[in-house]
This record gives C-alpha cells, sequence and structure tokens, in this order.
C-alpha cells in the first residue's frame, strides 16, 4: 500500500518511548512534517537525534493550559495522533483520587485539550484533517486490577464516536485504536508476570502480544487517506481477543 505523508504536518503525543516515538520514526520515514510531544526531554533528545527531521517539544500535556500553548505553538497541524497515557493498576477499591486524576487527565483530558485546537485551526482554515485517539482492548472488555484506565479508554471510544459526528461534516474524520497488550515499558507494567501474561495470552485467538510495529501500521492506515471513508470507529489490533 502506497501511503506518502509529503506535506502534513503531523502532531504525535508521546514519542518520548514505546508506540509513540516508532510512530513518529515511520511517518518521518513517510515524507510526513513530525511534531512530537513527550514529557521527558532526555527521551525527546535521543529521538530527534535518530532523525533531526522530527520537531520535538517537551511539555506536560496533564497540565491543560501548558497543552494548549504546546499546541498553539505548532500550528497549522493536519493529522494528529493522540498517544500519550499512562496506567496505574490495582484493584478498583484501592485507587486514590490522585491516581485517578492523573490517569484521567492524561488519558481522557489531553485527548480533548489538544484535539480541540487542532480540530478548531482546521475548521478555521476549512481544511480536511484525520485525527487517531489510541485507546485499549481495556476501553472495551473489562480486566482486572484495570477499572480507572479501562474507564479512562473507554471514554476516549466514546469521544471518537463523538468527535466523528460533529468533525466530519468538516471532512475531519476521527478514530480510535484499540491494541492488546504491547511490551512496552507500560506493557512490562502489567505482563511481565509470566502467570498473568499466560492467562491474557490464553484469550488471544493469535496466541501472542501485539508488537508496536502493528499497532504502527494500524495508525498509519486510519491517518491516511487509504482509509478515506472510515470515521468513528473502534479498530481492535487485539488477534482477536475482542472477538471471544
Ligand atoms: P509507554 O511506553 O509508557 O509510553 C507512553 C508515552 O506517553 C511516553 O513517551 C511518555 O512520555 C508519554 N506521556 C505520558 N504521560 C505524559 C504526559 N503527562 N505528558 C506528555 N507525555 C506523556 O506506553 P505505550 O505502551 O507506548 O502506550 C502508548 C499508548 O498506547 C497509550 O495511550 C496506552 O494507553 C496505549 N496502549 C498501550 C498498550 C500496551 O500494552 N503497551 C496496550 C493498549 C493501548 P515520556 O517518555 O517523555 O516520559
Amino acid at each position: 500500500m502506497n501511503i506518502d505523508f509529503k506535506g502534513k504536518r503531523i502532531l504525535v503525543t508521546g514519542v518520548g518511548q514505546g508506540i509513540g516515538r516508532d510512530l513518529a520514526l515511520r511517518l518521518a520515514k513517510f515524507n510526513g512534517e513530525v511534531i512530537g510531544f513527550s514529557r521527558t526531554q532526555e527521551n525527546l533528545d535521543k529521538l530527534h537525534s535518530e532523525d533531526p527531521r522530527i520537531q520535538t517539544v517537551c511539555v506536560d500535556l496533564s497540565d491543560w493550559e501548558a497543552a494548549i500553548n504546546a499546541v498553539k505553538s505548532v500550528l497549522p497541524i493536519d493529522m494528529l495522533v493522540n498517544n500519550a497515557g499512562v496506567a496505574i493498576l490495582k484493584p478498583f477499591l484501592k485507587m486514590t483520587k490522585e491516581e485517578i486524576d492523573k490517569i484521567y487527565d492524561i488519558n481522557v483530558k489531553a485527548v480533548i485539550s489538544v484535539s480541540q485546537i487542532v480540530a478548531e485551526n482546521l475548521v478555521s482554515r476549512k481544511v480536511g484533517g484525520s485525527i487517531v485517539n489510541v485507546s485499549s482492548q481495556a476501553g472495551i472488555a473489562a480486566i482486572l486490577n484495570h477499572s480507572i484506565y479501562c474507564s479512562s479508554k473507554a471514554a476516549v471510544d466514546m469521544l471518537t464516536k463523538n468527535m466523528a459526528l460533529e468533525l466530519g461534516p468538516h471532512n475531519i474524520r476521527v478514530n480510535s485504536i484499540n491494541p492488546t497488550v504491547v511490551m512496552t515499558e507500560m506493557g512490562k507494567l502489567g505482563w511481565s508476570d509470566p502467570a498473568k501474561a499466560s492467562a491474557m495470552l490464553s484469550k488471544i485467538p493469535l496466541g501472542r502480544f501485539a508488537e508496536v510495529s502493528e499497532v504502527v501500521d494500524a495508525i498509519v492506515y486510519l491517518l491516511s487517506d487509504r482509509s478515506s471513508m472510515i470515521n468513528g470507529v473502534m479498530l481492535p489490533v487485539d488477534g482477536g481477543f475482542l472477538a471471544t
């Protein structure tokens, strides 16, 4: 499939490590003008030295005003991937207000703040665009000790549908991807224990976790005009976990 993002300015959040990092490198390889946001300067420096075409901005996206100002500083943006996220895994009864705020501030509220500025600018410029929200299988299926993370991703999926509804008439498509476990730093947090991992693997028909590159492939497809009639979907990248 021939995909070329030449002339497109693409904002990716959470490019410091994991899925966002590989995504930024891939989009730059496909000629996109990539702007990457993340929280840790050291990670951004490493990314920039690997591909100096990628512009980086260090920002804590859980700070609403800082997120808005950072997006305004890099406009215009044509495409957006809301990828930054955190997971705190504990029994429902043990989650504190601070932990709940931390998850919701980045996983949900930053998706709103960043998308509002990008979409408002696309609408005022009268150009179409594409937004991909990185959700999770955890937004669709309940997973033990993931209650607040799961509910944050369910919120992302419902935001995706509503954004698709309201932004579609402006030719801005909005979709989610819903990966299964990927062994990034976040993946290791929940699934390094072999007993937990094998319980999850037994529920995935393909019998393995997803590779970062497989998640990147799905995001690139939804971002590109190869998916030009796809709007408001939740695309599992889960080896069939959600089909069972
Ligand atoms: P990761 O390796 O932990 O990377 C998360 C990235 O988000 C990091 O680059 C981090 O920044 C950035 N970030 C976190 N909080 C931030 C904040 N307040 N402001 C700015 N940046 C922030 O995680 P990942 O596995 O790549 O996850 C990426 C996305 O995929 C997340 O939305 C996650 O929920 C979703 N997902 C992951 C899995 C999985 O199993 N890994 C499965 C399904 C969905 P720094 O590096 O700069 O600190």
